[in-house]
């Protein structure tokens, strides 16, 4: 593909690009476009530095917002919320028939169809799982969103989740404040994860951008959450991702995912060009404004 990572900044108009090859495959994008009359999709936004997080505000002013995600969890200037313990946490996954394992660009998407659902802990009423995916980085040292005391973990799972009581589809509860609920468990590197590796084993199938596994199978989610779910911390943020809506309920765990450095290596090595890795995919921490994270026990974290 002619769209290296230099000109992932195509939905620019081309009389503002310096680079003279970059103006000139912007223009031939903008003359297919208009006479086509489509609008060839594109990433206006990315992980580089012409592109990363710290140019999303111009085009979604909300970057700047009070309750963006993700953040620093410091464990000792959390208090206890009783009433989580008293409303525990429920997953009630079901196995996927088929499951669709695709490259967005940006990350993994790993998408589902069934009814699988989370409730209780902060949320009220049901929230049902519309897909996953991971953030990491080019390193063992970086790689996590949410960091605890600072510390960075080498990837993240989200587990996206939308409130089917009050909306009707994912889409449709995005933008709402008590749309979406994201589970979020800390990456580590050990032993290989036996469930993950049906999502791994299909990474060599969708190295570029916008493939999907041809050969998925069955999966089922249920393999990512551990039996224990009830330490966690929560707070109001958003999405880590453009649009960056203002709409996710976070339950973050003390507690990791172990993945073997084989399955690390291997979502390290998909592509959104053709010489470009997608690593170092995350936000990092933003300010938590006048935000309070909630924990659903007391005592010591057990992250180190
Ligand atoms: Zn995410």
């Amino acid at each position: 593909m002619f769209f290296k990572k230099k000109y992932s900044y195509n939905v620019l108009d081309p009389k503002h690009v310096k680079d003279p090859e970059a103006a000139f495959i912007i223009a031939i994008r903008r003359e297919i476009e208009k006479l086509n009359d489509v609008k060839i999709p594109s990433m206006s936004w990315g992980y580089d530095t012409n592109n990363g997080p710290a140019t999303w505000c111009k085009d979604y002013p909300v970057a700047n917002g009070k309750r963006q995600s993700p953040i620093d969890i410091v464990p000792n200037s959390v208090s206890q919320e009783p009433s989580l313990q008293n409303n525990p946490l429920r997953v009630t996954y079901k196995p996927e028939p088929d499951v669709d394992i695709s490259n967005t660009g940006a990350s993994v998407k790993v998408q589902m169809t069934q009814q699988s659902e989370l409730t209780g802990g902060p949320l009220k009423g049901k929230y049902r799982l519309e897909q996953f995916h991971l953030h990491w980085g080019s390193e063992n040292s970086k790689g996590s969103e949410h960091t605890v005391n600072g510390k960075m973990y080498p990837a993240e799972l989200h587990l996206v989740h939308w409130n089917a009581d009050k909306y009707s589809s994912f889409g449709e509860a995005a933008d709402k404040s008590d749309g979406l609920a994201v589970l979020g468990y800390f990456v580590k590197i050990g032993k290989e994860h036996k469930g993950f590796k049906q999502i791994t084993d299909h990474l060599k199938e969708i190295t570029k951008t916008g493939s999907h596994s041809p050969s998925p199978g069955k999966f089922d989610p249920s393999c990512l959450v551990k039996d224990d779910i009830s330490r966690y911390w929560t707070y109001e943020g958003s999405l880590t991702t453009p649009p960056l809506y203002e709409s996710v309920t976070w339950i973050v765990f003390d507690d990791v995912m172990e993945i073997s450095q084989e399955q690390l290596n291997g979502l390290r090595s998909i592509k959104n060009c053709e010489n470009c890795c997608i690593q170092n995919n995350y936000r990092p921490p933003v300010p938590i404004c006048d935000r309070s994270v909630k924990a659903s026990f007391s005592g010591a974290s057990k992250l180190k």
